[in-house]
């Protein structure tokens, strides 16, 4: 039996573990690392980047439409999903092929096969052939949930099928409440479907500041998507290539495609940890220290899979502290403060740091800046939409602590204002800071007259 020795074994070959692999490669390790899919992982092959793409060719139709109040006549416009996904899968081939690329110029061997602890320095591959690893970083990331058990799930499909549709849905029901339900929402009704999102919850958006949920459930119910809340789906119904879903509410609905997106849970089934003494939480992700070691010695693990904030530029940077730590002879921890994140909804969230509840809770004292407008595109295009931009100040030191934004352009702007944040920018330093006219972002520097101050409340 061929057995490989290595400095490093990365199992899988997504955001986190291709950035680990490669900086450890360029600190002089000898890497191996096993992919058993396609190189690139959730985020390249079935993630953030695929979806951005539909995402962009949802809101051509808006773009049309609004044409017509600044003088253009266009031609009716005719949507092919086939073209859209065909061109979208060229993209993602060519980014997998570039991943490939950079992996090999590092240096790092790239085995296509499924990878398992045999114990912490042995892992065994699908082929039979074995490898001897100093260190091991387990980086698999997650794989999407379906929730309890109901009858007719085998005809409900998750994001990672959404990207591959032969034809395109006329009408949709997805469920679930989170960011990828709400942007695939965006996407099916940006392109044409009638589409219907059904969450167990109070409001789609846990997690968001509150005002930010409610303003983004107003705006897309505006926008002809119908928000179902406190039901879920009962049962799904296969009748004649068409599908007939029970609403726990007692409501029947009828659907060309049925999505789940309840959540994701981290990849740590059958790939050895208990051979190897690796301790996993009661959610199933792997317990780790802030160098991103986990309870033996030699191995450790970076993003989905530890479940510590699922997002691909946190996972990149877990890889390269990992590899920096570990063979670059300079110990490092991630800082996961001040993260931000977007939905790319219609309309598009942007915003870092707290929401006002978590300051309220935490602060001793929270002013609330808040500023709700036209958009000045939407004077013209008579389109029915508002801008949504709101700070969260700590009262005492005058510290911005959450930025949140709802609009066009809202992610890039959560971007630029996470430096602020980050940096423990105060109020006062957002209000010196000129106004770049006329963009909708001025309100950020511009917003002087408080909306709500409060004293600490208890925590729910
Ligand atoms: C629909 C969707 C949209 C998203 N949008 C965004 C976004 O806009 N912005 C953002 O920041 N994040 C987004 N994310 C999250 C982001 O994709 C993940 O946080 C990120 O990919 C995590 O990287 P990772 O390296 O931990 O895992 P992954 O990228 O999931 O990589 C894990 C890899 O390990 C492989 N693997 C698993 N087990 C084994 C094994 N035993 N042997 C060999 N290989 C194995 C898998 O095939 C996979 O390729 C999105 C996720 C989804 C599902």
């Amino acid at each position: 039996m061929a057995e490989a020795d290595v400095d490093l074994f990365v199992i899988g070959g997504g955001s986190g573990g291709v950035r680990a692999a490669r900086i450890a490669a360029e600190h002089g390790a000898r890497v191996m690392l096993a992919e058993e899919y396609r190189l690139g992982g959730t985020c390249v092959i079935r993630g953030c980047v695929p979806k951005k793409l539909l995402v962009y060719a949802s809101r051509f139709h808006a773009e049309f439409e609004d044409a017509a109040g600044f003088g253009w006549t266009l031609p009716s416009a005719s949507f092919d999903w086939t073209t859209l996904i065909a061109n979208k899968d060229r993209e993602i081939a060519r980014l997998e092929a570039a991943y490939g690329a950079t992996l090999a110029r590092a240096g790092v061997k790239v085995v296509k096969t499924r990878a398992a602890l045999l114990d912490p320095h042995t892992i065994g591959l699908a082929d039979g052939t074995r490898a001897h690893a100093r260190y091991v970083l387990i980086a698999t990331g997650g794989t999407p949930s379906y929730g309890d058990p109901i009858s007719g799930l085998e005809h409900v499909i998750s994001s990672n099928e959404a990207f591959h549709l032969s034809t395109f849905p006329r009408r949709v029901l997805i469920q679930g409440g989170g960011y990828i339900a709400v942007e695939f929402a965006g996407i099916f009704a940006g392109l044409g479907s009638h589409v219907t999102l059904v969450y167990r919850g109070e409001n789609i958006l846990r997690g968001f500041d509150d005002e930010v949920r409610q303003h983004v459930r107003v705006e897309m119910e505006a926008h002809g998507v119908r928000v179902l809340t406190g039901c879920k789906v009962a049962g799904v119904e296969s009748t004649g290539g068409h599908f007939s879903v029970r609403l726990s509410s007692g409501n029947q609905m009828p659907a060309d495609q049925v999505m789940f997106a309840v959540g994701r849970h981290p990849n740590t089934a059958k790939i050895g940890l208990t051979e190897a003494g690796v301790e996993i939480d009661r959610n199933g992700a792997i317990v780790v220290d802030e160098y991103s070691r986990t309870s033996a010695a030699n191995i450790y693990a970076v993003g989905d899979v530890t479940n510590r904030i699922n997002l691909t530029p946190v996972a990149i940077r877990e890889g390269h502290a990992f590899a920096d730590t570990v063979f670059g002879g300079k110990p490092t921890a991630v800082d996961h403060a001040n993260v931000p994140t977007a939905v790319f909804s219609d309309p598009e969230i942007g915003t870092v740091g707290l929401t006002e509840t978590q300051a309220r809770e935490r602060l001793a004292q929270t002013d609330i800046y808040k500023a709700m407008f036209k958009p000045l595109r939407a004077t013209l295009s008579g389109r029915d939409t508002s801008v949504l931009m709101k700070l969260v100040v700590d009262g005492l030191s005058d510290r911005v602590v959450g930025c949140h934004v709802v609009g066009e352009g809202a992610a890039e702007i959560a971007q630029i204002a996470a430096i602020a944040v980050k940096m423990g920018a105060r109020k006062a330093d957002f209000d010196a800071t000129m106004a770049l006219h006329p963009t909708a972002a001025e309100e950020l520097v511009t917003m002087r007259k408080r909306s709500a101050s409060y004293a600490r409340v208890a925590a729910e």
